[in-house]
Formats: C-alpha cells, sequence, structure tokens
C-alpha cells in the first residue's frame, strides 16, 4: 500500500507496475487502477507497508502493521482449554477459513520482520491447517522467529508433533506452565489432565528439536506456589530456552474472575525476584512482563520488559515525572482502577541495572 494522501501527480499505471497492492487516499475522486482506501475515520491507524481486510461494509481490519512493536496472526477463536484469566474467551464455531487468510498474509508480510506471533484460541486446534500455515511461513519468510502462544496439550501425542518437524527451528512454542502440581494447573486452565498433556506435550516438542518458552501468568492462583514452580521448572524442563513470568492482562474471563485472581504484584515482588534469580543464576534466561518498575524490587528490573503492545499501553498521571518511563512497561488500558497497585509511584534516580 502506498500514502498518496499528501502527493499529488503520481502515475498510478507506474504503481501497478511496481506491485504496489492499493493506494491511501485524501477523497474519493481518485481514478485509480488500483483500490483506494479513503475517508478513514482514523486516518494513522494505517500507513504504508500495512495489511489490510476490507469489509464489503467499508470496515477496514488492520492484519499487520508494519513498524509495531509487535505482529500477531490470529489463528482461532476455538479453545481446548478455559483458563480462569483468559483475555481472548474462546467461541466454538468454525473458523477454518482463516487457515487461507494467514497463507495469504504470510506473503504480504516484510521479508525481513524478525518476529512474527500466532495466536487464538488455541492454534494447534488447526491440526494440519496449522502445519500448512507454517510451511507457508517458511516459505515466504524464512528468516522470521515464530512465536506461537499454545496450551501444548495436543502435543502429548507424538505423531501430532511429527506434523510440525520442518519448523523445528523456526518456531518457539510457548507454553504456559502454571504450577508445580496438577492439581492447581488443571483449576487454572479449568480442564482435568491438562498439566499430564502439558507436560507430556512439551518433552516431545524438546525431544524432537523444538524451541520451548514457558510461560506464567502471575495472579493469586498461581503466586502462592512461585518458588516451588521454579525449583519445578528447572528440575523438569531444563531444555526451556525462556520462562516468562507475565503481569495479568485485565481482559475476558480476567474481568470477571477478578476476585478469584487479583493479587497487588507488591505482594509476590520479593519472590519474584528471587526466582528470576534463582533461574538466571541456573542458565535459564528469564523475563518479566507487564509488571511497572515501580512495583519491582531494584534486584528484579533489569529482567522487566516492555512487552505490552504499543496500541494497548497507557501510562499513570505518576508517569508524567518518572526517570524509568523510558525502559518501563506501564499498563494495559483495560486497566482500570480495580486493578490498581498500592505501590504505583515516580521513580526519580534510580537505574535499572
Ligand atoms: S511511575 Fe509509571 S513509568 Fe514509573 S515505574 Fe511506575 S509505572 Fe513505570
Amino acid at each position: 500500500m502506498i500514502d498518496l494522501r499528501d502527493l499529488d501527480g503520481v502515475d498510478h499505471n507506474a504503481l501497478v507496475a511496481i506491485g504496489a497492492g492499493a493506494v491511501l487516499g485524501a477523497g474519493d475522486s481518485l481514478a485509480s487502477p488500483l483500490p483506494t482506501l479513503h475517508s478513514l475515520t482514523m486516518p494513522a491507524v494505517v500507513a504504508p507497508g500495512d495489511v489490510v481486510r476490507v469489509h464489503p461494509t467499508g470496515q477496514v481490519n488492520v492484519l499487520y502493521r508494519r513498524g509495531a512493536n509487535a505482529n500477531t496472526l490470529f489463528a482461532t477463536e476455538r479453545c481446548n482449554s478455559r483458563c480462569l484469566m483468559c483475555s481472548q474467551p474462546p467461541r466454538e464455531e468454525d473458523d477454518s477459513w482463516r487457515i487461507g487468510e494467514m497463507i495469504d498474509l504470510l506473503q504480504l508480510i516484510d521479508r525481513d520482520l524478525p518476529v512474527l506471533g500466532i495466536t487464538g484460541g488455541e492454534p494447534c486446534l488447526l491440526g494440519e491447517g496449522l502445519a500448512k500455515v507454517l510451511r507457508a511461513a517458511k516459505q515466504f519468510l524464512p528468516n522470521t522467529v515464530l512465536h506461537i502462544l499454545t496450551n501444548g496439550r495436543l502435543f502429548a501425542d507424538r505423531a501430532f508433533v511429527r506434523l510440525f518437524d520442518q519448523s523445528a527451528g523456526q518456531v518457539v512454542w510457548a507454553v504456559p506452565v502454571y504450577a508445580d502440581n496438577a492439581t492447581d494447573h488443571d483449576y487454572v486452565v479449568q480442564a482435568d489432565g491438562a498439566f499430564d498433556e502439558t507436560v507430556n506435550g512439551l518433552h516431545n516438542l524438546a525431544e524432537r528439536g523444538h524451541r520451548i518458552e514457558v510461560r506464567c501468568v502471575l495472579h493469586r492462583q498461581t503466586t502462592y506456589r512461585l518458588q516451588e514452580l521454579a525449583e519445578y521448572l528447572y528440575r523438569n524442563l531444563p531444555f526451556a530456552e525462556h520462562v516468562a513470568f507475565m503481569g495479568l492482562e485485565p481482559m475476558g474471563y480476567a474481568r470477571s474472575n477478578r476476585d478469584v485472581l487479583w493479587i497487588d504484584p507488591l505482594e509476590y515482588a520479593n519472590t519474584l525476584s528471587q526466582v528470576s534469580a534463582y533461574l538466571w543464576r541456573r542458565g535459564m534466561a528469564v523475563s518479566i512482563y507487564n509488571i511497572p518498575l515501580c512495583l519491582l524490587p531494584d534486584q528484579a528490573r533489569p529482567f522487566a520488559r516492555q512487552s505490552i503492545s504499543d496500541w494497548k499501553n497507557v501510562f499513570a498521571p505518576e508517569c508524567q515525572s518518572c526517570t524509568l518511563r523510558g525502559a518501563c512497561c506501564g499498563f494495559f488500558r483495560s486497566a482500570g482502577d480495580g486493578w490498581r497497585s498500592k505501590g504505583i509511584q515516580a521513580i526519580e534516580s534510580k537505574a535499572i541495572a
């Protein structure tokens, strides 16, 4: 897509010749052989290099944003778990049309994109369809790492894992483990037997040479055994290349389950700091996502990342005078007063590391 909103006298046939797919125009009067996007309600949302879906109604969905800090393909709304804090509650309807759309989209994305996410729902429910998408990614974006969020349960079946042999090395499978025991994990994901399936799945993936990230969303049901979880990860999943501890996104089921989930991060910040250092000292890469720097002890701040997608990210009034604002993840736009920590305060002059 090429932006003609501030340009006059451009030869549209020349644009066709260089492979432009569509143009952004200022009004509806352009006589162009190319599809023209115009009269956008939020003009800043679309820019050259982006990929958009245009509905017959005129509604525009941006599927890929050049220069965004995160781009993600949405694989399916279906899921085989019902996590207490799911930010994208699943819907059981056949959306397998997304397989074709993802394959089309992969051909339009910038070839030098370092990382592309794939999420859902549970992407593995696409089965062979997901393998097809990954084959297309290998063809069109061979240098892009695919970061796939999955509960890993279907990988308990070794034959299923073999469907993805061709993607070993290009994909990082990001799989949540919420506890060091089946009872707690299965409660969080609201699915009996899920812990055994996920752990077996992680071992099967590792056996086939796949890259693995382990994730844990931090809330009242997962933080009370954080030390035991860290010990479990180190002893049982040492092949994980990255462990991510993640603050909660107050969306979807997380909002309706607030009372069982909410815990002020101040209450677990010291333990989080200790377990992060524990894993890091043992050679595992560790990140802390979605927890503002002022809520973390000094020693934990080097693990904190600016993890919130730019379009979901806001800052509090306190942040205006904070010296760490440039390195802080801030807050989810969806976090209202009910999710506000008592510890938010501007930091005057401390370094991160
Ligand atoms: S005051 Fe704002 S910018 Fe500073 S550390 Fe806290 S949340 Fe981050």
